[in-house]
């Protein structure tokens, strides 16, 4: 299928590994210029030169994402035109309820909501000038069933749906949508890191935490920042309109909503 989406201007956030290296992938084949970027420049300039092979113009910025800095560096290097908008950045550490102080939630808000909030309130004005513009939020299962050692995600996420919620249906009449993927367990570096907590806190081997979570997933696996990427690119594209402030679960029918 044509996305209709080709030589317009995208940012990817957080885009060097994972799901929003599988964004930018979907959307370079697409035929979208890029701008990406990751704290980390080595990966992040291996992951531009890979993009660039679809004959896209991709620019990289090592930048961390959650920083006022970080954001003015990415929204310079994109200029005045971006079309498209994926927000991500690193998920928050696992903990017990009584682990966190307020210093924590600050840093949880800012990476997972405040970020993606004050993105959206930079590209909108223009996206909604023009007539056109697709925001992708990459947020969290969690956001439908919180995930009981994730309190600082579940917490950070249920402040971006809240806001998306409303700001999606107040663009959406100049040709702008907003929507939220949901990611369940995908195999990413993210998704070793929650293993290895479980691995931990069990005292269990990586393949047993590894094959207790796949049991927990109707499709029997782990999800791949490709299918991912592929949902990402559908969203931002021509064809999807009239999908309008939704949270899509990505999760292998973790999530049994369906009643
Ligand atoms: P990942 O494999 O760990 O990749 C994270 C990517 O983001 C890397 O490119 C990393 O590069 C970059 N990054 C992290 N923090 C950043 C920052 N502050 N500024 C700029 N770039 C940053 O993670 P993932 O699995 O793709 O997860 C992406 C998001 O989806 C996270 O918020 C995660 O919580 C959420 N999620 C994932 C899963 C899953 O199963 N994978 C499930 C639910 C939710 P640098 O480290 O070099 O910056």
């Amino acid at each position: 299928m044509d996305l209709g989406i080709n030589g317009r201007k995208g940012i990817v956030c957080a885009a060097s590994r994972g799901l929003g290296r599988g964004c930018a992938e979907a959307l370079a084949v697409a035929g979208v210029d890029l701008v990406i970027c990751a704290r980390g420049p080595e990966a992040l300039e291996a992951t531009a030169a890979d993009l660039r092979a679809a004959g896209v113009s991709v620019t990289a910025v090592a930048a961390d994402i959650t920083t006022e800095a970080g954001r003015a560096a990415v929204l310079a290097a994109a200029g005045p035109q971006v079309d498209i908008l994926v927000t991500n950045a690193g998920g928050p550490p696992p903990g017990m309820w009584s682990d966190w102080d307020r210093e924590d939630f600050i840093k949880a808000l800012d990476a997972n909501m405040l970020t993606p909030i004050a993105l959206m309130q930079a590209v909108l004005p223009g996206m909604m000038a023009r007539g056109w513009g697709r925001v992708v939020n990459i947020t969290s299962v969690s956001v439908k069933a919180p995930v009981g050692v994730l309190g600082l995600s579940n917490s950070a996420r249920a402040g971006l749906t809240g806001f998306v919620a409303g700001t999606a249906r107040q663009v959406a009449g100049k040709g702008v949508t907003i929507n939220n993927l949901l990611p369940g367990i995908h195999a990413t570096d993210r998704a070793v890191a929650l293993d290895q907590g479980v691995v931990k806190a069990k005292g269990i081997s990586y393949e047993a935490a590894q094959a207790e979570r796949m049991a927990t997933i109707p499709a029997g696996r782990y999800g791949t920042p490709e299918e991912f990427g592929a949902a990402c690119a559908f969203l931002c594209s021509q064809h999807a309109g009239f999908i309008v402030g939704q949270n899509i679960l990505l999760d292998g029918g973790a999530t049994n909503l369906s009643m």
